[in-house]
């Protein structure tokens, strides 16, 4: 049997030892280590089946050395060996966890034999009450109480980090049958084997119980999107489905899941557990072998992800997509100096459908790569047929979204977009967001170097609301940028607002930038950007996005006309009589 002895007094070794030699028929190797330092090192390498333990030493002393034993290793056994008899003291440490206390120098070598065999038994039936006590008999896994302490932690673990926990409620959709008509046996093993399958099908750190019954449950911590739960919930059913082959015969379960979110959900474990639960209910009313999300909002955002996705799938090829172009105006010239292009989407069903709305779910999904192709390929078109009409267009921009700049050939698919429809590069310009660029600043600078190369213009789109490093705006071969319209819409309204519209463009001004300032509505807007030195202005102060064909009557007099020399008012009305013609 192997002993690891913690006694820093020398003498007091010598003599146990000595006990131990003497006594015939005992086996003990005794490993000795004289501070509770090294008894600590010592337990991360080697599990001896017995410590004992002097709780005076040089670097620790009373119940802290009994605790930071237990700490290092809680499933070692202990017995403390003291130098003097205190029956209080004794009670007060087996109370906490220590096995056995003995008096050194009392009692022989059999005695103390006994006592550390006793010591080692006690541990092991500790362990298996405390076993019993958190953990399912039949499936091993954790029991209801164990799971809501799990729970309890990981949302504590949840909300330091702010992160998101899915907690899964499942129940097996036909389990009483099985238990009724193949018997109690059978049903164990049915259970027994979905517990298996639930373990195969989760990751290491995910925490898995069976709360009763048939029903269990999964933890799972950092869910990052809606869709990411939803997928879980997804490989627990199909695991689940997988036939289960008891005595011989094939058995079919399917199981229905409830899911709830942390915080959206509750904060609570009771009640995180009990929407999980009701979810659960709702899925199986639902026609079982489904999974459910507790809110409605949850269910129906995630339902609309999924329509959307299907549907942006379709519209390319179904002509749903349309171009629309906003205006620029030179706030110097009054001139139309350049148009943003905008996508739109006419739903069949649902109607037109906001950017907002369906860009996210496409930039998600990853249609947006093929989407921004045909964008850009739309907008050389038009750039085109207008150039073929004489009417020279300033400049287009495109707005581009990570997923596509982040294709490694981006740049060689515009540059063969640029020659099929023969625009001219230096016409178009692409808008990316600072986060885009900031994700992974050293493929951005080689990916904006190669685009640069073909002579497109660059712009940083919705400027300030990122976390750009300015050290990175010289790097990068950038020539605009667009000062967020919440910046623009504080403007006359709040000092801050104000205050970074000029710090933009100052900013800007000392890196030899462009500044566009976006989302114009008023005079009093236009007025201070303009007094600040901004070069160019877009919003609806000077026109909506409008389509293709509103533009052409537009562009004669919005680029040549004499007649526009007042920004404002003039300009608007200018524009929009062009829209309204
Ligand atoms: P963005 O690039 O910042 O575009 C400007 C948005 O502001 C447009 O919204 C425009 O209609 C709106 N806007 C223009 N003037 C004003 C104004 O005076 N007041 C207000 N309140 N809003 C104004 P839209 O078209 O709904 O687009 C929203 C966002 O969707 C765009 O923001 C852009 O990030 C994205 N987006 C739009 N089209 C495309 C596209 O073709 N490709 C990609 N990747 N993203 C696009
Ligand atoms: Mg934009
Ligand atoms: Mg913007």
């Amino acid at each position: 049997m192997k002993a690891l002895l913690v006694e820093d007094d020398e003498n007091d070794a010598a003599l146990l030892r000595g006990l131990f030699k003497r006594q015939a028929g005992i086996d003990i190797e005794l490993d000795h280590v004289t501070s509770l330092e090294a008894a600590v090192n010592r337990l991360a390498i080697d599990v001896p089946e017995i410590v004992l333990l002097d709780l005076n030493l040089p670097d620790s002393s009373g119940l802290n050395s009994a605790q930071a034993i237990q700490n290092a290793n809680p499933d070692v056994p202990i017995v403390v060996l003291s130098g003097h008899d205190d029956e209080d003291f004794a009670i007060e440490i087996l109370n906490h966890g220590v096995q056995d206390y003995l008096v050194k120098w009392e009692g022989n070598a059999r005695t103390i034999l006994r006592a550390i065999r006793y010591a080692i038994e006690r541990k092991r039936s500790e362990q298996h009450l405390n076993y019993l006590a958190h953990f399912d008999r039949l499936t091993g896994l954790a029991n209801r109480q164990h799971f809501h302490d799990q729970i309890e932690k990981a949302i504590a673990r949840a909300k330091r980090a702010k992160r998101r926990l899915a907690l899964f409620f499942i129940d097996l959709d036909n389990f009483k049958i099985v238990n009724d008509t193949l018997g109690h046996d059978a049903g164990d093993k049915v259970l027994v084997s979905a517990g298996k399958k639930l373990e195969q099908c989760t990751r290491a750190g995910d925490m898995i119980a069976r709360l009763g019954g048939d029903e269990f449950a999964v933890l799972v911590e950092d869910v990052g999107e809606l869709r990411d739960a939803e997928a879980i919930g997804y490989n627990l059913l199909h695991a689940l489905s997988d036939l289960t082959e008891v005595d011989g015969r094939p058995i079919s379960v399917t199981a229905s899941v409830g899911i709830a979110i942390f915080p959206t959900d509750n904060c609570n474990v009771g009640a995180l557990l009990k929407n999980a639960d009701i979810a659960m209910y709702q899925a199986k009313e639902n026609g079982r072998n489904g999974l459910r999300f507790f809110t409605e909002e949850m269910h129906s955002e995630l339902l609309n992800y999924h329509r959307t996705e299907n549907d942006i799938r379709k519209a390319i090829d179904l002509q749903q997509f349309h171009l629309e172009f906003q205006p620029k105006i030179d706030l110097e010239s009054h001139e139309l100096c350049g148009l943003e292009a905008l996508l739109r989407w006419n739903h069949p069903v649902r109607g037109r459908i906001a950017p907002m709305d369906f860009i996210p779910i496409a930039e998600s999904s990853g249609h947006i790569v093929p989407l921004g192709y045909w964008i850009i390929e739309q907008a050389c078109k038009h750039l085109q047929a207008w150039q073929q009409l004489g009417i020279a267009v300033p400049q287009i921009s495109v707005n581009v979204s990570a997923p596509q700049f982040q294709q490694p050939d981006f740049h060689r698919k515009v540059r063969a977009i640029l020659e099929q429809t023969g625009a001219t590069p230096e016409l178009l310009e692409f808008e990316l967001t600072e986060g885009l660029l900031m994700e992974d600043t050293d493929s951005a600078q080689g990916c904006l170097q190669r685009l640069k190369s073909i002579g497109l213009r660059l712009a940083i789109d919705d400027f300030g609301t990122g976390h750009s490093c300015l050290s990175y705006l010289r790097r990068f071969p950038i020539d605009v940028l667009k000062i967020d319209k919440s910046f623009v819409s504080d403007i006359g309204k709040s000092s801050d607002g104000e205050a970074i519209c000029a710090a933009i463009i100052s900013m800007a001004q000392n890196l030899n930038l462009e500044t566009v300032a976006e989302g114009i509505e008023t005079q009093e807007q236009l007025a201070f950007l303009h007094g600040h030195g901004c070069n160019i202005g877009q919003g609806f102060l000077f026109s909506k996005p409008v389509r293709a064909d509103q533009l052409q009557d537009l562009f004669p007099g919005a680029i040549h006309s004499d007649s526009i020399k007042s920004i404002g008012d003039t300009t608007r009305i200018r524009l929009l009589e062009g829209v309204c013609k």
